[in-house]
């Protein structure tokens, strides 16, 4: 006897609206992390700086049509409620009342939306090396010393 799970019926597609699409949003995606506008780095002392920061947990950097930011990942707002509301709805910041959900992280990965992004040490560190053709020098003279 065979004992063949039912298959069961196609869900009905829900059609996402601007209004329903943050009540669908699994884990809230645009409230799990901050950004933070830096100055575009130009200089290797500038990339010394960012490699630093990058090698602490949960520190990513990218760049855009914006210019260059920070972004500090894993780090959900306290306000999120278990059923992933926003707890201070009424009084939330500016920055969060001026959030769009036309095009956000729900429709695609905000990842797709950068020029440059560096998720660890080692992907800024080649990009390092690839743009400056004299970054190695730098250790030999500390070395020499
Ligand atoms: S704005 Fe977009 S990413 Fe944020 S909760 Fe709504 S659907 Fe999700
Ligand atoms: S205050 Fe509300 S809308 Fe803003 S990040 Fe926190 S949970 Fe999201």
């Amino acid at each position: 006897m065979t004992n063949k799970k039912k298959a069961s019926k196609p869900m009905k597609a829900i059609k996402v609206t601007s209004e329903n699409k943050c009540s669908l949003c699994t884990g809230t995606k645009c409230c799990q992390y901050i950004t933070l506008h830096i100055d575009t780095p130009r200089s290797m002392a500038d990339f010394d700086t960012l490699l630093w920061q990058v090698s602490h947990r949960n520190i990513q950097f990218y760049k855009d049509s914006d210019g260059w930011f920070m972004l500090v990942v894993e780090a959900p707002c306290e306000h999120i409620t278990e059923t992933g509301q926003c707890g201070i709805y009424e009084i939330r910041p500016m920055i969060c009342r001026g959030y769009s959900n036309d095009e956000c992280e729900f429709d695609s990965s905000a990842e797709e939306g950068f020029d440059l992004f560096f998720d660890s040490y080692r992907s800024l560190d080649d990009y390092c090396r690839k743009r400056y053709k004299k970054w190695d020098k730098r250790f030999k003279k500390l070395a020499r010393k």
